[in-house]
């Protein structure tokens, strides 16, 4: 894409909102604040959020799960036979009995009913990619707590306990994946917290950052973290390898996993051969993923995009009059499968350059007389400081 025709420009000054997260996405216009907790997604931050998903689908796929697409718009009925109707998140349609939903087990339970009658209709699973509403009252980490975001929201249906539990496991696993291509592998921890109704514990990840608004107790030696949130005694040891020496960080809750068991098929009689039907639910914030990454991957400059969560993979800067040159390599690197943003605009070469920074694309390509001149185009990751000459035939 041409840089020059980017409706949403960069912005100079700096902007000053209470999140790192949302400083940045504002200012290199990926995204643009409507009211505290809903934004608006410009086409970089549109970008930003189809690459999370496609991620995330695939590996959805992977586990044999099938995509749906639920109403955001609910009636009341189902939500009052799980008597959630009343709970705080429902924001509700005045003069009308609908509600906005902010998870969807009212609604994927009697849809899974529908389609499974015998246990040979078991075990599956149904995930969607959508937009959620929550009557948050402490909407101000920038994307990171939305009051409308986007979420993937995965159910399982088992008819034998020890199936939910091979596919809970299956999920953790796949869950690393998604962090991993997302850039947050080495930052996010599986973590315990106060359980399922019926289980001792459920799972969350956690991503370690200052922006997030929990505290984990991190266990150095094994990895696993607990949420300071249930633990209950003073002195406290990794329940898993009995470390004593646990760190306490903030982190903000990327993900979590929890076997809810009958806690939602039986308000809806969902029963194969007189027992209820076993539910695992599985929520991962695409929204505050993006948060996220940009909280953990950003110095002082601009964000640092993370391979496979860049909008583009290189950013093309054209210095001075190369236009011709330019123009053909911004070819040559897109048949060579490059996702090139093209800064083809006639501005000054430290205002080009400040803005790339901003953005943070993996690979910056500078083209310029003086490149030219050595028959070599100038190279630059934006992880890294040293700049590489490389040999360009024009
Ligand atoms: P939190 O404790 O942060 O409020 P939650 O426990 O309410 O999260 P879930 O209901 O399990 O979260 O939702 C699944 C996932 O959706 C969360 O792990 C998180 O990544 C994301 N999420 C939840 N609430 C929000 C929100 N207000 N804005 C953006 N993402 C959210
Ligand atoms: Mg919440």
């Amino acid at each position: 894409m041409k840089q020059s025709q980017l409706i949403f420009k960069t912005k100079k000054e700096n902007i000053l909102d209470e999140s790192i997260n949302a400083n940045l996405l504002i200012k290199a216009s990926f995204v643009k604040k409507l009211m505290s907790g809903v934004y608006s997604y410009l086409p970089l931050g549109n970008m930003v959020l189809r690459n999370i998903e496609s991620i995330i689908r695939e590996e959805m796929n992977k586990l044999g799960s099938q995509e749906i697409l639920m109403p955001a718009l609910h009636p009341k009925e189902p939500w009052e036979k799980t008597k959630r109707w009343e709970l705080k998140e429902m924001f509700k349609i005045r003069d009308k009995e609908y509600g906005l939903g902010w998870t969807h087990e009212e609604i994927v339970v009697p849809l899974a009913k529908e389609a499974a009658f015998s246990k040979k209709d078991f075990p599956f699973s149904l995930y969607q990619i959508q937009t959620k509403f929550r009557n948050e009252l402490r909407a101000k980490s920038g994307v990171l707590r939305g009051i409308e975001f986007l979420m993937k929201d995965l159910y399982s249906f088992h008819v034998l306990e020890k199936d939910l539990d091979v596919f809970y496991e299956k999920v953790k696993k796949s869950y690393f994946n998604i962090f991993k291509k997302c850039g947050l592998e080495k930052k996010t921890f599986l973590t315990l917290a106060s359980g399922g109704t019926f289980s001792k514990y459920s799972h969350e990840f956690q991503t370690i950052t200052e922006a997030g608004e929990d505290q984990i107790y991190l266990c150095e030696k094994c990895s696993l973290a607990i949420n300071k949130e249930i633990i209950k005694q003073e002195k406290y040891q990794c329940p898993k390898c009995k470390n004593k020496k646990l760190t306490v960080k903030k982190a903000i809750e990327v993900g979590n996993i929890f076997k809810l068991y009958d806690k939602y098929t039986k308000p809806f009689n969902f029963k194969i051969s007189d027992k209820y039907v076993f539910m695992g639910c599985y929520g991962l914030g695409i929204s505050r993923l993006m948060g996220a990454i940009v909280e953990i991957c950003h110095d002082e400059k601009g964000i640092i995009w993370p391979e496979q969560i860049s909008p583009f993979n290189i950013h093309l800067i054209s210095i001075g009059k190369v236009k011709k040159q330019a123009d053909k390599l911004y070819q040559v690197l897109q048949k060579k499968g490059n996702k090139v943003l093209y800064d083809d605009r006639d501005k000054n070469t430290g205002e080009k350059l400040v803005e790339a920074d901003l953005i943070g694309l993996p690979i910056r390509i500078i083209i310029s007389e003086k490149t030219l001149q050595k028959n070599c185009i100038e190279i630059k990751k934006r992880d890294e400081k040293t700049i590489k000459l490389q040999k360009y035939n024009r």
